[in-house]
């Protein structure tokens, strides 16, 4: 047994891994005495775009606001309905709902985890005006067939990209875009964990239509454009200058840190290869991998699994151990348990192991090794 726990994610060790970059942005911002706008947010925003390819880029002050300020600038009407998988975090749901939208949920894919394109083309109705998909755990969802129902329907799209900032999504055209790039809004995290990570919170939202990229810097900034002249209701959500200081930071060495992450997801897909009633995560081959999360699915036993790995001072995690139609804030008669079969089998099978770019080659032979181990005992 190593002698650290194996944890999900060590921000102590991202932190202590570049201290002296980071110490350095923190003292600066704060000699400047810039705590909201200034040079770092500039910075930021220009070495974001850059890194994305995004045509504009507004920060906010987290990724649930992100997506709450996408679609209030669609200006969309009480009861219109968005199409979102019924298997992703709550905020996805939760802006739907705060805005008096109406959540369409449909099922995923059980191989990629993402929304169904099938089940999402028949959930569409008169009153549908936003597919919502969400690049679940760092994979692109498949937006190739979502951008043609979006063009048929004349719909819009919202990326939840929040756990797939990096990853790219090649079309068929040959042409290549980055996750939040490619709807008619993108949306991402800076919370601390997601890949991209501020030290607090932040996000930030992809639009490449100029007039529509001014309603949102509107909308994130109390509805107006001009200082003290209102033209709509808005609200106020922005990156503060400490976090887009951390976060320059942070971008620099994101390549890396993917880089990181994808050589420790070969290593598992090598490791954890041909073990009956385990998969590893598929691979669209569309879409890179950015691996927010390393996805097994157990199809029994997963949650033995999941204490055996803890007595041997392994984290793991359940995302998400609820599908959405099944919290209490979103039941509805709509959508009774039953509804949507893949997400709520996903629920009882998944388990994301540690794959964070600071676990060492050993460490991550030590949890095949253990995952091994326990199924080895299964079987015996
Ligand atoms: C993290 C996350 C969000 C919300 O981001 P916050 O910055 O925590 O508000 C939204 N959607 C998904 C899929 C996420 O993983």
């Amino acid at each position: 047994m190593p002698k650290n726990k194996i944890n999900s994610i060590d921000l102590a060790a991202v932190y202590k891994q570049h201290q002296s970059e980071f110490d350095a942005a923190i003292a600066s911002t704060l000699n400047s005495a810039d705590f909201i706008g200034g040079k770092a947010l500039a910075e930021f925003n220009a070495a974001l775009t850059e890194f994305t390819g995004s045509q504009n880029i507004i920060t906010c002050g987290n990724g649930t606001d992100a997506l709450q300020i996408a679609l209030m600038a669609l200006n969309l009407q009480a009861g219109d309905e968005i199409i979102l998988p019924a298997f992703t975090y709550t905020a996805t749901a939760e802006v739907i709902a705060l805005l008096n939208l109406k959540a369409i949920y449909v099922d995923v894919c059980l191989d990629t985890f993402n929304i169904d394109v099938k089940a999402a083309e028949a959930a569409i109705s008169p009153n549908t005006k936003v597919l919502m998909p969400v690049h679940l755990f760092g994979q692109c969802a498949n937006m190739e067939a979502l951008l043609a129902l979006a063009k048929k329907h004349h719909l819009y799209i919202i990326e939840d990209a929040a756990q797939a900032i990096g990853a790219q999504y090649n079309f068929n055209s040959g042409e290549t875009f980055q996750a939040g790039c490619m709807g008619t809004v993108g949306c991402t995290s800076f919370f601390p964990t997601k890949n991209l990570g501020a030290f607090g919170d932040g996000g930030a939202i992809f639009c490449q239509d100029e007039k529509l990229a001014s309603e949102l810097k509107m909308i994130a900034n109390h509805g107006q454009k001009e200082k003290y002249v209102h033209e709509r209701i808005g609200i106020n959500s922005r990156l503060d200058t400490m976090q887009a200081a951390i976060l320059n930071v942070q971008l620099k060495h994101l390549p890396a840190v993917i880089a990181r992450k994808q050589a420790i997801a070969a290593r598992y897909d090598a490791g954890l290869a041909n073990i009956t009633g385990l998969s590893v995560p598929a691979r669209d081959v569309k879409s890179t991998h950015v691996f927010h999360q390393y996805t097994l699915r157990i199809n029994k036993h997963r949650n033995e699994l999941k204490k055996y790995l803890a007595d041997a001072g392994i984290d793991s995690m359940v995302y998400y151990p609820r599908p959405i139609h099944l919290q209490k804030a979103y039941q509805s008669l709509e959508f009774p348990i039953g509804t949507f079969p893949i997400a709520e089998q996903l629920c009882e099978e998944v388990l994301s192991i540690p794959i964070h770019a600071t676990l060492t080659d050993a460490e991550v032979d030590y949890v095949i090794e253990k995952i091994k181990d326990f199924f080895a005992g299964i079987v015996a």
